[in-house]
């Protein structure tokens, strides 16, 4: 019974390559209707060609025998529409019709004296050639096809099945609906055996490797049925079939380990491997093969990390979450290494249009050039304690061009800059402010420092001295996302801000019923008795503008007139907005 579960799920797996590439197959009905047609078309050639009769035609008399040339026709197109279509097979049944037909008009010659047959000699002895020419040609076209084929499915170096073939099986196993889980493997130490041994020493490792994985899964060792492909490298894939329950994957998982574990001898060293493996199932931990994989890659990453203390593990999304920060973590990291966190800028605007300022938001790019979003990074950064030095990069690169822009035009536009609580209440904050101040010759009256409304909840006596250093030196304060952090009204009253900044998430809600837009005139009105000035942010669209006018608003910063931009697309803005003041 076990035998004969594995045939079939073998023979699924090699159907299923195989079909990637195979021509479209025709019907064997179409192959006896053809045969059919050519023994009725060679009947009808005999019968007529020996006729002497003849039907009328617009009062002409047309023999038969005229007509054998038609139903000729026929019976040719047949053996070449057989040869085509049916390979093999049609070109063997051809040959066997047209050698028969040979001694049959023959004896019609020598014995009756029929020279008629001589023309079918003729054209039989040509489609014979006709036929064998084609079958040959496509012989050879189907036998360079299957070695493309093969190519394409196979991983040259160790002959398993490659990453092309392992996609597609799962695809299938997909369409079908079935369960199954995927493991990747990943042989741990195997860059030490190219670096110390050469890359012979280690194609010779993972053939063995493969060679060893392969048999487990023929031999059925285990109680699934299993395909093993090559990833490339030292990565190899498992697709694991028919389990009952995720203890007889992980038994599975287990035997393939060990496997791994003899000593493997190369030039006569011996290596002794283990595995890192990360699994997933279908369609338990994703509903697409991509992102099945991707869960298995980021379980195997945990592996390797060490923390899990297990080769084995299943994907859980606290593991994509940990991988993920940890990724996040890595690429601020590099950013501040290398020095390649940037700033953009966005305006702000009174509201008659004028530009009034600009917020500098910081921006981070991957080796690979691809934007992450703030709202992935600062959260991680925060919690890192990498924040104070995200905060001073975008700080100084910002102070630094926005001092130039003053001395060069002499706008007298504010510079925004974030800066979180936790890096506002460390010691040498205010000696940092004053040494960029120093070093960028930014004016600190244009200087303006944004701190969440969360200080006024955790940490207000504490920032309250800090804050108001930073307000002798002559920058200003504002608080940011005001609204989100329910801070009480006592301490808004203290607090030394010059700047109240209206939450987006306000501005969203606001048009949508009058409660909300009362919330926000509130707001406003409440910012006003405080002598703050309000700006809102996460402006849009017109009608929002229109109720911020009506409601007192006076500064607004949105996608509406203008979104974070490059500096020197921010020079220019000043330069036009100087020019039509
Ligand atoms: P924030 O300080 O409240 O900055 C405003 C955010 O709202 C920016 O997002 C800006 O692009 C976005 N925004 C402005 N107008 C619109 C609008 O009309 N529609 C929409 N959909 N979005 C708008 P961004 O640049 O993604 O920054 C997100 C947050 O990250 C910032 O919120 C800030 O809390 C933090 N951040 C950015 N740069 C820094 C930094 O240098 N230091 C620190 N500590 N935090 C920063
Ligand atoms: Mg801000
Ligand atoms: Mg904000």
């Amino acid at each position: 019974m076990k035998k004969e579960k594995s045939d079939s799920s073998r023979a699924t797996i090699e159907k299923t390559l195989h079909e990637l590439f195979e021509n479209v197959r025709f019907s064997k009905l179409g192959f006896f209707v053809l045969i059919f047609l050519y023994i009725g078309s060679y009947v009808l050639v005999v019968l007529t060609s020996h006729s002497e009769a003849a039907i009328m035609l617009g009062g002409q008399p047309i023999p038969y025998r005229s007509i054998t040339g038609v139903f000729s026709a026929i019976g040719n197109l047949c053996i070449v529409l057989l040869v085509v279509l049916y390979k093999k097979p049609g070109f063997l049944v051809s040959m066997c019709f047209l050698l028969v037909s040979f001694p049959s008009a023959l004896t019609g010659i020598i014995k009756n004296g029929n020279y008629i047959s001589i023309a079918g000699i003729f054209t039989n002895m040509l489609t014979l050639i006709a036929i064998y020419m084609i079958y040959s040609t496509n012989t050879k076209a189907e036998k360079a096809q299957a070695r493309l084929r093969d190519q394409a499915v196979t991983d040259s170096l160790t002959g398993l099945p490659n990453r092309f073939a392992s996609s597609e099986l799962m695809g299938a196993l997909a369409a079908k609906g079935e369960k199954f889980a995927v493991a990747v493997l990943n042989l741990k130490n195997f860059k030490g055996v190219n670096n110390t041994m050469g890359h012979s020493a280690g194609n010779a490792v993972l053939k063995e490797v493969a060679f060893r994985l392969k048999k487990a899964a023929d031999s059925r060792q285990t109680n699934t049925h299993d395909f093993v492909a090559s990833q490339g490298g030292d990565e190899f894939l498992l697709i694991i079939r028919d389990f009952r329950n995720n203890d007889e994957i992980l038994e599975t998982l287990e035997q393939y380990e060990n496997v791994l574990k003899d000593r493997i001898t190369v030039d006569g060293c011996d290596f002794f491997f283990s595995a890192s493996i990360g699994w997933a199932v279908y369609p338990e931990d994703a509903d697409t093969v991509d992102a099945l994989l991707a869960c298995t890659s980021t379980a195997m990453a945990e592996v390797k990390r060490g923390d899990s203390g297990s080769h084995i593990l299943r994907y859980t999304p606290e593991i994509a979450n940990i991988e993920h920060t940890l990724e996040i973590e890595r690429k601020i990291r590099t950013a501040l290494e290398n020095d390649t966190l940037f700033f953009e800028l966005q305006p702000q605007f009174d509201m008659k249009h004028q530009l009034s300022g600009f917020e500098a938001l910081a921006r981070m790019k991957d080796e690979d050039g691809n934007c992450i979003v703030p709202g992935e990074f600062i959260p991680v950064a925060e919690e890192l304690g990498l924040i104070d030095q995200i905060d001073y990069v975008v700080f100084r690169k910002a102070a630094g061009f926005f001092g130039k822009l003053i001395r060069e035009t002499n706008t007298k536009s504010v510079l925004s800059v974030n800066v979180s609580v936790r890096h506002l209440m460390r010691n040498g904050f205010l000696d940092e402010l004053r040494e960029v101040l120093k070093s960028t010759g930014m004016p600190p009256e244009q200087l303006e420092v944004e701190i969440t409304e969360s200080i006024m909840i955790d940490s207000v006596d504490k920032a309250l001295d800090c804050i108001n250093e930073i307000k002798k030196l002559g920058i200003k304060i504002a608080i940011d996302d005001f609204g989100t952090g329910y801070s009480s009204l006592s301490y808004l009253n203290d607090f030394p801000a010059d700047m109240l900044k209206v939450d987006k998430s306000f501005i969203d809600r606001m048009n949508t019923n009058d409660s909300s837009k009362q919330y926000v005139a509130a707001i406003i009105s409440i910012g006003h008795v405080m002598n703050f000035t309000v700006i809102s942010e996460g402006v849009e669209q017109p009608d929002q503008l229109d109720t911020l006018r009506n409601i007192g608003c006076d500064y607004i910063q949105g996608f509406i007139w203008g979104r974070p931009m490059a500096p020197d697309d921010a020079e220019n803005l000043v330069k036009s907005a100087m020019k039509s003041a």
